[in-house]
């Protein structure tokens, strides 16, 4: 996404209170991002269930270390260091809010979960959070399709936008609260010119698409949010005021660093409790909360890990492969008539870190986890 500075690159006059009649031309280059399809709620009956679940779908667990590569062929998918820099910084910039999640560059495609370009000939994107990860091994998550050093400010914002993505967050213009109406015929005109060159497709899901309310950062709207795009005069009808144009102030807003931290909080060292064999442990945390659990195998043979209750659980067992933390087994049962059960074989004196992500529960402290 390309930020306007804070005052005065509108592409029109600010003088006008009506819509314009002319064209109106969008200097800026926009994210076109790759959103996910929803998730499949029809058989959940209970509204606020599916609330629920919409609110953490496609969020990490808290605690993965997200890595990140850039491609170093074909060379029209590279660039410089200058260039990848900018993206580094934004990795540094999000991690510095203190949030739980880690980022590390890796030096190979394999061991990636965000692969990175440098396309100039295929804007700027990204996948949205753990959608990612179903995407073709081969393929990137994201693309930066201009220059991140050409206008410093614009580049790194450009990568913080495209990085918020990666961690779950839609475009906060296409926020539902922000009750912005659209000069509609007016903005697929724009973006259909250069630089954009977009399809009505591309703009309607990027732009004029309300996403539904469950998924975006809370019940208010946010112009400041790094993922909200800039607007020239003439694009928006509603409200008034931005008939002149939006233009957020650039970086990381203060919602922006609230909300990232409410879903990835810091982790202290050592809050993991021990998880015991055979006995139910209770699960004392609100929809949206995690609860991490240590857990050492007595013997080499197979554990079955399971939740328990009238609850939605993201359940997943995380160890060491060559020396590498690792997912070993993962199991979700949002939306289902079952719990979240895993079974491994581990070896005797191997230690798991046991992650549950709660997505709904239906009386606050009635959900458990075994281990047996
Ligand atoms: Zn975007």
């Amino acid at each position: 996404m390309a930020k306007t500075k804070a005052k005065g690159r509108s592409a029109r006059p600010a003088k006008a209170a009506g819509p314009y009649l002319g064209e109106v031309i969008v200097s800026h280059r926009f994210c076109a991002a790759r959103f996910p399809k929803p998730p499949k709620l029809r058989d959940v009956g209970d509204g606020n269930r599916a609330r629920l679940i919409r609110e953490t779908a496609f969020k990490w667990m808290n605690g993965k270390t997200i890595k990140y590569w850039f491609y170093d062929k074909p060379a029209r998918w590279t660039a410089d260091e200058s260039q990848e820099n900018v993206v580094r910084k934004a990795f540094d910039m999000w991690k510095a809010l203190g949030i739980g999640l880690d980022f590390a560059e890796v030096p190979s495609r394999q061991d990636a979960d965000v692969r990175i370009a440098f396309d100039l000939a295929d804007g700027s994107w990204s996948y949205v959070g753990t959608d990612l990860l179903d995407q073709p091994k081969d393929e990137q998550t994201m693309n930066f399709g201009w220059s991140l050093t050409a206008d410093p400010q614009e580049g790194l914002d450009t990568a913080l936008h495209e990085i918020g993505h990666t961690l779950g967050f839609p475009h906060e213009h296409q926020n539902p609260f922000a009750g912005i109406v659209w000069d509609e015929e007016a903005v697929y005109r724009s973006l259909a010119a250069p630089p954009n060159r977009w399809s009505r497709s591309t703009t309607f899901h990027n732009i004029i698409e309300k996403i539904v309310p469950d998924t975006v950062q809370g019940s208010s709207w946010d112009p400041n949010s790094v993922m909200h795009y800039p607007f020239e005069a003439g694009l928006i009808l509603k409200p008034p005021k931005y008939r002149r144009g939006l233009s957020p102030k650039g970086g990381l807003s203060a919602r922006d660093r609230s909300w990232v931290r409410k879903f990835y909080p810091p982790i202290k060292p050592g809050a993991a409790r021990a998880l015991g064999r055979f006995q139910s442990t209770p699960l004392r945390i609100a929809a949206g909360g995690q609860a991490d659990f240590d857990f050492t195998a007595d013997q080499t043979r197979e554990y079955s890990f399971a939740t328990f209750g009238v609850a939605d659980t993201q359940l997943a067992v995380s160890g060491t492969v060559g020396g590498k933390t690792a997912v070993l087994a993962e199991d979700d049962d949002s939306g289902a008539d079952r719990n979240a059960m895993l079974r491994i074989k581990l070896r005797k004196g191997e230690q798991v870190r046991v992650q549950v992500r709660m997505r709904y529960i239906g009386q606050p402290g009635e959900a458990a986890l075994m281990v047996w």
